[in-house]
C-alpha cells in the first residue's frame, strides 16, 4: 500500500483536516507490453497531473487531452484539470453525450478531426474520464490517431474500474454489433479514484456488482468467499470493501489478460461468463430495459444451472451463486422470451463461429470449461428458464 502523493505536499492546514485514505497499487505486467500501474483510492484523481509526470510515457507529453461524458464533466473535469494543470500540463477537452450511442464512428471521427484541430502529436497524451463508453472510445481514438498516442484511463464507474479500463480493449459499436470495430492498446495509467463512485446511480452500481460477481466466481475461493462475506457491505458501497473488491478484481483480469492478451489463447473466454445469455436478455428484452449487469447476472444462474445439467457442476455452486447475486442486488428476472427467439440471437454473437453457440460453463467455484453446445440442448433449458419465471 501506498499514500497518495498529494498527502505529502499539502498546505499543512489542508494536510490536518484531510482524512489520509491510503492507496492500492496494482501493476499489470502483460508480456512485450510496458507494464502500468493501476491506483485504487478514494483521492487519486487529485494526484492525477503528479502521477503523469512520473511515467516516461506521458512524463514530458506537451499537452493533455481529457474526454469524458456529459454526466460526469460537471461533476469530475474540473478537479482532472486543476490537478493536470498544477502539473504544469497544458490541457484540453471534449465532453461526448453519455451513453451507449456514443461508442460510434460518427463520435470518433468528430473527436479525431478535434484532435487535428488542437494538433495534438505523437508526444500528447489522452485521459479517458469516465464510464466503459468513455475509456473505450477515448481508448480507440487515441490508439488510431497517428497510429497512437498514449491513453491514460480515470475511469468513474463500478464496471469500468473492476473491468474495462484494464486490459487495453478499445473500440466502437456499428449498426450491425458492439464493439465490432477497435484495437488492444494498453493504457499507460490506471488511475481509479473511488471518491466518484459517490454519484453512481443504483443501477449502474449494481451494474458493477455483477462483473464483481462474475470474476469472483471464476477467480476460485478465496474471492468468491471474501466476496460472499462482504456482499452486502458492497451492495452498500463501504469503501473499504468496494476497494477492495476493485483491487481484486484488477489483479484477477491483469492476470488473464497477461496469459491472453488478445483474446487468441482460449484464456479470455473466461470474462465471458454470463454474457450468452445475457446478451441475449439485453438485445430482446430491448437495449436499456435491463441494466448490462442485471443481464449478465441473470446468464451466470442459467450457465450455472446449464453447467449442473451438462457439465458436474455442484448445485451447491449453483445456490451459492444465486445467494451471491440476491445479497448484490441482482435478483433473479421475471422476464423470459420463446427459447427459439433466444437461440436465434445467441446465434447473431460475434464469437459464434459455424452456428454453434458456446457457453463459459462454472464446473466449480475457481473452474470453467468453454463448452459447445447443441440446439436442442440449449432450446430444453431455454424452456425451463421460461417455465421457472
Ligand atoms: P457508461 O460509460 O455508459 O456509464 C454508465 C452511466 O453512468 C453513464 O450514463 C455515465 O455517464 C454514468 N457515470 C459514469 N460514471 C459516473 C459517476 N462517477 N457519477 C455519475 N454518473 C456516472 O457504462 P459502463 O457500464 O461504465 O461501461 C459500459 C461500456 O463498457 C460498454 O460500452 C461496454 O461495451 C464496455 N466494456 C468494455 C470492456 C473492455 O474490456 N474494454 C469491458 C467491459 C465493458
Amino acid at each position: 500500500q501506498e499514500r497518495p502523493a498529494h498527502c505529502a505536499r499539502g498546505p499543512a492546514r489542508t494536510r490536518e483536516r484531510r482524512r489520509i485514505v491510503p492507496a492500492t497499487k496494482v501493476i499489470v505486467n502483460i508480456p512485450d507490453e510496458r507494464p502500468y500501474d493501476v491506483r485504487i483510492g478514494a483521492d487519486v484523481l487529485d494526484g492525477l497531473g503528479n502521477y503523469l509526470r512520473r511515467i516516461d510515457a506521458t512524463a514530458n507529453a506537451p499537452r493533455i487531452l481529457v474526454i469524458s461524458d456529459d454526466n460526469v464533466a460537471p461533476l469530475y473535469l474540473e478537479e482532472a484539470k486543476a490537478s493536470l494543470r498544477a502539473a504544469d500540463y497544458r490541457v484540453s477537452e471534449i465532453v461526448v453525450p453519455a451513453g451507449e450511442k456514443t461508442k460510434s464512428v460518427e463520435v470518433a471521427s468528430e473527436i479525431w478531426e478535434a484532435m487535428a484541430g488542437l494538433k495534438l502529436g505523437r508526444d500528447c497524451a489522452v485521459v479517458a474520464l469516465g464510464g466503459g463508453v468513455v475509456g473505450d472510445l477515448a481508448g480507440f481514438t487515441a490508439s488510431t490517431f497517428m497510429r497512437g498516442i498514449t491513453v491514460v484511463q480515470a475511469p468513474t464507474s463500478l464496471l469500468a474500474m473492476v473491468d474495462s479500463s484494464v486490459g487495453g480493449k478499445t473500440g466502437v459499436n456499428l449498426s450491425a454489433g458492439k464493439n465490432l470495430v477497435g484495437t488492444f492498446t494498453q493504457p499507460a495509467y490506471v488511475c481509479a479514484s473511488t471518491k466518484t463512485l459517490s454519484t453512481l446511480s443504483s443501477r449502474e452500481w449494481a451494474c458493477g456488482c455483477g462483473e464483481v460477481a462474475k470474476t469472483a466466481l471464476i477467480d476460485g475461493d478465496e474471492f468468491f468467499f471474501w466476496l460472499s462475506d462482504n456482499a452486502s457491505a458492497l451492495a452498500s458501497r463501504d469503501h473499504d470493501v468496494t476497494a477492495e473488491a476493485i483491487a481484486r478484481s484488477v489483479v484477477f483480469k491483469a492476470d488473464v489478460v497477461a496469459q491472453d492478451k488478445t483474446e487468441s489463447r482460449g484464456v479470455r473466454e473466461c470474462l465471458n461468463y454470463g454474457h450468452t445469455l445475457g446478451h441475449a436478455v439485453e438485445s430482446l428484452a430491448g437495449y436499456g430495459t435491463y441494466s448490462h449487469g442485471a443481464a449478465v447476472a441473470e446468464g451466470m444462474r442459467f450457465a450455472a444451472r446449464l453447467g449442473a445439467a451438462i457439465a458436474g457442476t455442484s448445485i451447491d455452486v449453483v445456490r451459492a451463486q444465486d445467494n451471491l447475486l440476491d445479497e448484490l442486488g441482482l435478483p433473479a428476472l421475471s422476464w423470459s422470451a420463446a427459447p427459439e427467439d433466444m437461440l436465434a440471437v445467441m446465434k447473431r454473437d460475434k464469437k459464434v463461429r459455424g452456428g454453434v453457440v458456446k457457453f463459459v460453463l462454472p464446473i466449480d467455484i475457481g473452474q470453467w470449461e468453454l463448452r459447445e453446445v447443441e440446439d436442442d440442448v440449449i432450446l430444453e433449458h431455454l424452456a425451463a428458464w421460461a417455465r421457472s419465471k
